[in-house]
């Protein structure tokens, strides 16, 4: 499908100028029409940053310092979102692009009905509409996520985790965006109720149309709904490619790591071994890949010289390898003469 937002060169600084830390650096990411593009990730590589720079919801001190954001709408106008003034970007907010933040199914307010909460949500952007018709929107949207009607009037201590997740993700698809940023949306739930949700949203995907990031740690779970996942490290993204390819052939060592310390939802077992050391302090970057002091396979090149993230050239699979995008000296194409062929790390 066609582009629907595209991240170029984007970066990000926490603090001020003398001492700022980097916790975005230079990332490009496209999301296509109608995909579910995964984000994962360690806690503090970045993927929340990501999704919050590229819809102007970054809170300070966080400052975007480089990049661009564009949002191309079904009819194919294309919007610089960076340079939205203001009201622009009240306009579109919820229309383009909805958000499920990380810990939303407890931001419910707990003394009133979820009926007059998701109602309220509707009316804040129809300041037309009546409030029988925004109830009776609310009423299709809980529908919708599979809650039956009925329970408009319940509080939220009524409600299960799982259908309180539900109730933010009816209320961000209240104004039908185009595309549905979700991070870490069912960190808090059981396995079985992630897997539900999971396929729900997989579901609502299909009929509805809509783009969607899913931000996670747990890779394993972007197996199963993900058409593509992109896998960031120290606030970069290290490797990009189909979710398939990602699970069946990982290219970069820390890809590997992470699908390793995870337990699938299905398929066969792997031994989970979890990540030796800790991510890096973002403050003090080591030069080099970043992740060369937890790296198995690091070579002296890779102290040394920050790997870009290039299309392969290895591999004979056609389109499908040359859209896949990888960080890592073991796949540099330029070097990949010297360092012979690059492991097998599934
Ligand atoms: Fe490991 Fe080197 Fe690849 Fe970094 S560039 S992931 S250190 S092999
Ligand atoms: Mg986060």
């Amino acid at each position: 499908g066609e582009p629907v937002l595209e991240i170029e060169n984007l970066s990000v600084d926490y603090g001020y100028v003398d001492d700022a830390t980097h916790v975005l650096r230079d990332v490009s990411l496209t999301l296509h029409r109608g995909e579910v593009l995964g984000l994962a990730g360690e806690s503090g590589c970045g993927k929340s940053t990501l999704a919050y720079a590229a819809t102007r919801l970054l809170p300070p001190p966080g400052l975007i310092t480089s990049g661009s954001v564009h949002f191309t709408d079904r009819d194919g106008r294309r919007t610089d979102v960076l340079r939205q003034s203001d009201a622009e970007l009240r306009a579109s907010r919820w229309r383009d692009t909805a958000i499920v933040f990380q810990g939303a199914m407890n931001s419910l307010n707990p003394v009133y009905r979820v009926g007059r909460q998701i109602a309220d949500g509707i009316l804040a952007h129809r300041p037309g509409m009546r409030r029988r018709e925004a109830w009776d929107q609310a009423a299709s949207l809980l529908e919708m996520v599979g809650i039956n009607a009925d329970r408009l009037r319940d509080f939220p201590h009524q409600l299960s985790g799982g259908m309180r997740q539900r109730v933010m993700i009816a209320m961000a698809l209240a104004l039908d965006p185009q595309v549905l940023i979700m991070d870490e949306p069912t960190t808090a739930l059981d396995v079985v109720m992630q897997r539900q949700i999971v396929e729900e949203i997989a579901d609502l995907r299909q009929r509805l149309g809509f783009s969607v990031v899913f931000i996670t740690h747990d890779v394993s779970l972007l197996i199963e709904i993900a058409d593509r996942i992109a896998i960031m490290y120290a606030g970069d993204i290290v490797e990009d490619a189909g979710a398939e390819e990602i699970y069946r052939r990982p290219r970069h060592p820390y890809s590997s790591a992470l699908l390793h310390s995870f337990p699938p939802l299905r398929g066969e077992r792997r031994e989970l071994t979890g990540i030796p050391g800790a991510p890096p302090d973002m403050h003090r970057l080591p030069p080099g890949c970043p992740f060369a002091p937890r790296c198995a396979h690091a070579m002296d090149v890779c102290r040394e010289v920050r790997p870009g993230l290039t299309a392969t050239a290895l591999g004979d699979r056609g389109a499908q390898e040359a859209a896949r995008r990888v960080a890592c000296h073991l796949h540099d194409p330029a070097s990949a003469g010297a360092h012979g062929l690059p492991p097998d790390l599934s």
